[in-house]
C-alpha cells in the first residue's frame, strides 16, 4: 500500500477509531465488542494476521488508572470521604474507561499491524 507518514497514522486513527476493516473500511473488525471477526464480511481479509490479545488491555487499564489515580486523590483530599465512597466512585470509572478505551486500542493495533506488516 503507499501510504506514508501522516497519512498512514490517520488511516490507522481513523479504522481503529471506528473499529473497521482496514483494508476496505466498509465492514467493522468486531464481531462483538472485543471480538475480531474471522475473516472482513465485505472484502475477504483475513484477520489471523492480528495479534492484539493482550496489548490493548494494558494501554486501556494504564489509561484509565493514571486519571483515576488523580481523582481519587483528589475525593481524598477535598472531602475526605469513607473507602466506600472512593469505591463507588471509582469502581465505575475503571469500568466504563476500560470498556470505552478498549475496542478503539485494539482497532489501533489490528489496524496499525494492517498497514506496516501488510505484504
Ligand atoms: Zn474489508
Amino acid at each position: 500500500m503507499g501510504l506514508l507518514g501522516n497519512e498512514k497514522l490517520r488511516f490507522i486513527v481513523r479504522s481503529g477509531w471506528r473499529g473497521t476493516c482496514p483494508r476496505c473500511s466498509q465492514a467493522s473488525m468486531f464481531r462483538g465488542w472485543l471480538k475480531l471477526v474471522d475473516r472482513c464480511p465485505a472484502c475477504g481479509l483475513d484477520y489471523g494476521f492480528a495479534h492484539a490479545d493482550d496489548g490493548p488491555a494494558f494501554f486501556a487499564l494504564c489509561i484509565t488508572a493514571f486519571p483515576l489515580v488523580f481523582v481519587a486523590v483528589w475525593l481524598e483530599v477535598t472531602f475526605s470521604p469513607p473507602w466506600w465512597v472512593h469505591a463507588l466512585v471509582s469502581a465505575p470509572i475503571l469500568a466504563l474507561g476500560c470498556l470505552g478505551s478498549l475496542r478503539p486500542f485494539k482497532g489501533w493495533l489490528v489496524a496499525s499491524q494492517y498497514v506496516n506488516d501488510a505484504p
